[in-house]
């Protein structure tokens, strides 16, 4: 992350980098980040950016690429054991939502948007934002502008 100028010492980037990585004296002092984007996002003066992009953005990029190599996709999206961090870490810090099932769809964006909603209660209840200080909607968001599908869905139960 770079800083850009404008800093308040409010001292929010502190309190939101999950590594407690940041340090404010007269501006922000980047010590450890793994590039979640929180800082950046949640900096009311504007006064964080990311060097390249933000989090989100990236794994929609990076989704994209893979996605670019099918003809033909289909995706399954398993709402058990919702973690913390991502489940592909060593220590994903506990579950924070209760099993929902199983999705499946042809559309990527579709899926993930059914996905959030299906486990914040249509963002009633954003276990994401509560636990990690960010919405899960922010690759979504991302996704959808990029083309790879439509976040508009219709659930059909069986
Ligand atoms: S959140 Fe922004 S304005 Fe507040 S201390 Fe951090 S860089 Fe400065
Ligand atoms: S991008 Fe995330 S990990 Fe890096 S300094 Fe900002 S809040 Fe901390």
């Amino acid at each position: 992350m770079k800083y850009v100028g404008g800093c308040t010492q409010c001292k929010t980037c502190e309190k939101v980098c999950p590594l407690n990585g940041i340090k404010v004296t007269d501006k922000p002092e980047f010590n450890l980040c793994y590039g979640c984007s929180n800082c950046a996002y949640f900096c009311p003066a504007g006064a964080i950016k990311p060097n390249l992009e933000y989090f989100d953005v990236l794994l929609a990029e990076g989704a994209g690429a893979a996605q670019s190599k099918f003809k033909r996709q289909y995706y399954v999206t398993f709402l058990k054991n919702i973690t913390k961090e991502c489940d592909c870490e060593s220590d994903p810090k506990g579950i924070i939502a209760k099993d929902k099932g199983v999705l499946l769809s042809n559309d990527i964006v579709a899926i993930d948007k059914a996905a959030y909603d299906v486990i914040t209660s249509k963002g009633t209840d954003d276990v994401f934002l509560k636990h990690n200080k960010k919405t899960g909607l922010e690759h979504v968001k991302a996704a959808e502008k990029m083309g790879m599908g439509k976040s508009a869905y219709i659930l059909v139960e069986g």
